[in-house]
Parts: structure tokens; sequence; C-alpha cells
């Protein structure tokens, strides 16, 4: 078994975060098996090293111990790059330089909201185009727009084999089915590599989890409808799916689910106020560490 704990260091660590760092952690060690840290740091305007480095500091204190180097994906930007190229060498994505009203106003038909996916409305398809015009596409994407995975035009089969879908073993475990047709219905045609940053949460999280080998994925709830489009995208770069553990989001007292920049739940507003990793642990519902 290997596991990953892959926070962004654009805030403190909260409870939320020590929650999903502490099961995949443990989970790894009682099966004696690897647990990974990965840095998601593709957000290079929101990123600072200065969080990057009191997560390590955090996740010590707490007893959290990674195997192997950490993966930041800020190291990775040319392997993102390359695997965007094929795909346009390939057909599968054009280039969307919609914004955010242009794509609420091509989306909401009169009085109806616009379907939404997990990354928001789901696109209406303003910017795509036919396989005959990307006869005439430039050698390689253009830098200044989005790219955008063309759901319809999925290679024929790749979803034929009856196993396309994930595993899903925490809150509620079954099997989740991904076809083209809920793809195509349910999400849109995602934006794999956003402008300002040449790749995407989805696209990086889906190479880094293959070239990491992780088995088995451990995330917050919030990341479900997600997995989806992660399925999809393994299909297509023809890489395997490991299997998913979404576990319950921790909420504070109102049920509100816990932000980056509610600091009054950041591990280190704990730690200074004298709390154990202990107290951290009992606060978030895990058993004790021997
Ligand atoms: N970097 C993401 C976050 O901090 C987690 C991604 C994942 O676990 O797949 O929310």
């Amino acid at each position: 078994m290997i596991t990953r704990f892959a926070p962004s260091p654009t805030g403190p660590l909260h409870l939320g975060h020590a929650y999903s760092a502490l099961l995949a952690h443990d989970m790894a060690r009682a099966a004696g098996g690897t647990f990974l840290l990965r840095i998601e740091d593709i957000d290079q305007s929101r990123s600072r090293t200065a969080w990057e480095d009191q997560i390590y500091d955090d996740l010590r204190w707490l007893g959290v111990t990674w195997d192997g180097p950490v993966m930041r994906q800020s190291d990775r930007l040319d392997i993102y790059r390359r695997t965007l190229n094929q795909m346009w060498w390939d057909g599968l994505l054009y280039a969307c330089r919609c914004n955010r009203k242009d794509i609420q106003e091509a989306a909401s038909a009169p009085q109806e909201g616009a379907p939404m996916g997990p990354d928001g409305i789901v696109y209406p398809g303003t910017c795509r185009n036919s396989p005959e015009d990307r006869d005439h596409y430039p050698a390689l994407p253009p830098a200044d727009a989005a790219l955008r995975l063309d759901m319809s035009t999925l290679p024929m089969g790749l979803f034929d084999d009856g196993a396309a879908g994930f595993t899903e073993t925490g809150l509620n475990p079954r099997r989740i089915v991904v076809t083209p047709d809920a793809l195509m219905r349910d999400v849109g045609d995602v934006v794999v590599s956003r402008r300002d940053m040449g790749t995407s949460y989805h696209l990086s999280v889906v190479l880094d989890d293959a070239d990491q080998g992780v088995t088995h994925v451990v995330r917050g709830a919030d990341l479900f409808d997600a997995t989806q489009i992660h399925v999809c995208l393994q299909r297509v770069l023809g890489l395997p799916t490991p299997t998913y553990h979404h576990h319950d989001l921790i909420r504070d007292d109102a049920g509100k689910r816990l932000a980056k920049r509610d600091d009054a739940r950041a591990i280190a507003t704990y730690r200074a106020e004298g709390a154990t990793p202990h107290d951290i642990r009992q606060m978030v519902g895990l058993p004790l560490a021997e």
C-alpha cells in the first residue's frame, strides 16, 4: 500500500488537514506500506515557501513521518507540459479563451440555472472545434489560452471494458462506474491546463499519483466529485486507477467546513496554546498513537 498527503502551501494546516494526513499515514503504517508527501504548489500566485516549511514542521510535530523525498509539483512543470503536448497532438484538446462571465452567459438558458460540475458551470462548448479544425492546429498548444479536454472525442472503446470507474473504500464503500455520457453531462470539457499555470490540479494530481505509485488516495469528501475526472484522465493517459478513500470533513462548531483562512483551527494555533499531538488526534476522532 502506498498512500500520500498532498497539501497546497497556500495557508496553514488546520484540523482537517491533520485528519487527512494522519489517516493516510496510519493506513500505510498499519499495512506496512509507504506514506509519501507531495507539495501541490502549481498555483505560484498563492503558494509560499514559508507555508511549505510550516507544513513540514506541523507534520513532524504530529508524528507524521514520510518515506523518501518530498515531491514538489513546481519541479514537474516539464512533465505536465510534455503530457499536454502529446494530448494536443492526439487531437484531444482545444484552446479556450473564455472568461468566467463568457461561460456564465453562454451556459445559462433564460430562467434556468446552468448545470454545475465539479469545477463550476459545465462548459457549454463555445470554443470547441471540429477534428478537421485540429488538423490545422499549431504544432504546440498556445500558451495564452486554457486547454480543455474534448469529452466528445475520447477514443472509442476507452471506457468499454466494464472496469472504468473506481473503488471507494471511504465513507460510503462502493464501486463507482464512470462513463463518457456521464462525463459529458456532469463534467463537460474540463480544463486540463490553466492559462496562468500551464497545468491544472486535475492533470497534475493524476500524473503525480501515478509517478509516485500511489495505490490508495486518501482525501476529503469535498474531492469526491473530482475523482471521475481523475479516472477519465487515467484512462486517457493509460495510467492505473488507485483505490479511493474519501473521508468525512472536519467541521467547525457551526457545522461549516474549515477553510484555509480559518486560522483559529490552524495546527500552529493549537500548538501555541499548548495542545499536544494526542489532543489533535482526539479532536479529529482518531485512535491515539502508541
Ligand atoms: N492539494 C489538494 C488540497 O490541498 C489535495 C489534493 C488531493 O488530495 O488530491 O486540497
